[in-house]
């Protein structure tokens, strides 16, 4: 699904990345776990293809092509997701608007139909009650007036409507409560499927309670520092990072 070798990004002329390697097998669920500023969220942006980081060095393959000569449009409609990547708010377009042409793109690239207006204002209806959000929601402008719960809900929703290949989640720094972090752990569960790879960036142990991964990485100065199992999470959270110094320098 996804390989990384030996990647280096900078943003602003600043190097973030030196030197991070990653496979990632079709079906497999990694958490990415490190402390604040070692380079998790630069990741994801990395992959997406946002503009302001450059990649210095390193290959990236994602289904056998090459991630890097692709652009941003051109990977999601491949089958990468980035999920809370668009905090900013939108206002004029719709949330409905915004996700039918965003799955209609995706629907166009792989030779299908448009759906019509009646056909996804039903599907979209239906996947908003799965998320817990009341389907008046996709009449409100892209993230207007949201609540930081609210957002990654409408984040799964849009997840479950583009069915990804790849779908990266990064959170926040402020946390979930219960309810949210239920509902981003139902999404990623209910979309759990052998063709589907998921990573999942995260501070809390607790996630991963719910959403139980293959593996656990630690990323650290830009690189990551040790791979485990699900039990290297609940060791970080006893242990904290500082145990890992000498092999982050
Ligand atoms: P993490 O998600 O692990 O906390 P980030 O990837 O957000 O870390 O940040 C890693 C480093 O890159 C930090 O020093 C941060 O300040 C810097 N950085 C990330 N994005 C930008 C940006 N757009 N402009 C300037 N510096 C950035
Ligand atoms: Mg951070
Ligand atoms: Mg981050």
């Amino acid at each position: 699904m996804l390989s990384i070798n030996q990647l280096h990004a900078q943003v602003e002329d600043k190097e973030i990345l030196k030197g991070l390697s990653l496979e990632i097998k079709p079906g497999e669920i990694h958490a990415i776990m490190g402390p604040n500023g070692a380079g998790k969220s630069t990741l994801g942006n990395v992959l997406s293809g946002r503009e302001g980081y450059e990649v210095t060095g390193g290959s990236v393959q994602f289904k056998g092509q090459n991630l890097l000569d692709m652009d941003t449009e051109e990977r999601a409609r491949e089958g990468l997701f980035l999920a809370f990547q668009y905090p900013v708010e939108i206002p004029g377009v719709s949330n409905m608007e915004f996700l039918k042409a965003a799955v209609d793109a995706k629907r166009k690239h792989h030779g299908q139909s448009e759906l019509s207006a009646v056909e996804f204002m039903k599907l979209a209806r239906e996947t908003s009650k799965q998320v817990s959000l009341d389907p008046n929601f996709l009449k409100r402008g892209v993230n207007e007036g949201f609540s930081g719960g609210e957002k990654k809900r409408n984040e799964i929703m849009q997840m479950m409507l583009l069915e990804p290949k790849l779908c990266i989640l990064d959170e926040t720094d402020s946390g979930l409560d219960i309810d949210a972090l239920q509902v981003v752990a139902d999404g990623v569960n209910a979309m759990r499927a052998t063709d589907r790879s998921f990573i999942v960036v995260t501070h809390y142990q607790r996630l991963l309670d719910y959403i139980v991964p293959d593996y656990v990485h630690v990323l650290a100065n830009g690189r990551i520092v040790k791979s485990g199992d699900k039990s290297l999470a609940l060791e970080l959270e006893e242990k904290g990072y500082g145990w890992l110094e000498g092999e982050v320098a």
